[in-house]
C-alpha cells in the first residue's frame, strides 16, 4: 500500500502564478510546465532566501532527502522553461498553509501577516484582503517529477 504523502508546509504563497516569454517566443502548442506551491517554496526558501536544504527541510517539515527531490526537480521545470520559452504556472502540490503561529520556527510571511492583521484590528481597522486562497488546494497531490 503506498504511504500517504506528507504535506510540506508551505511559508508564503506564490505572488504571480504565470509567467511565460516577453518577446513572444513562447512555444505554441505546448502545455505550461507546472510547478507546484511546495516546488515553489523549496525554491524560495533555498535560492531566494538562501537557506540551506537542511533549514529548508525544518521549516517545510520534511526529510532532507525530500527537499533534494523537491528541488532538484524544481531546478529542472525552471530550467526548461528558461531554455525552450515555455509557460510555467504554479499550482497544485501536497503542502498545507503554515498557520502562522510560528510552529514554523521563524518569522515567516504569514506569522508577520498575522501579526500586522492583529495589529490593524486592535487599531479599529479592517484586514487587509489577502491576494490568495484561504485554503490550500486540496485534492491535488501530485508529488512526482512530472516534465510533460
Ligand atoms: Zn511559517
Amino acid at each position: 500500500m503506498p504511504r500517504p504523502c506528507k504535506r510540506r508546509r508551505v511559508c508564503a504563497m506564490p505572488g504571480c502564478r504565470r509567467f511565460g516569454p516577453m518577446d513572444g517566443a513562447v512555444a505554441l502548442g505546448r502545455q505550461p510546465i507546472v510547478l507546484t506551491v511546495d516546488e515553489f517554496e523549496a525554491i524560495r526558501l533555498i535560492d531566494f532566501e538562501g537557506l540551506t536544504q537542511e533549514a529548508c527541510a525544518a521549516r517545510m517539515n520534511i526529510a532532507r532527502t525530500t527537499v533534494q527531490a523537491i528541488y532538484a526537480c524544481a531546478r529542472g521545470k525552471l530550467a526548461e522553461c528558461l531554455v525552450t520559452g515555455r509557460e510555467l504556472t504554479i499550482q497544485g502540490g501536497a503542502y498545507v498553509l503554515c498557520g502562522g503561529t510560528g510552529a514554523c520556527g521563524h518569522p515567516c510571511p504569514r506569522l508577520q501577516r498575522a501579526a500586522a492583521l492583529q495589529a490593524g484590528q486592535e487599531n479599529g481597522q479592517g484586514p487587509q484582503q489577502e491576494n490568495e486562497p484561504k485554503t490550500p488546494m486540496e485534492g491535488e497531490t501530485k508529488t512526482r517529477c512530472e516534465l510533460q
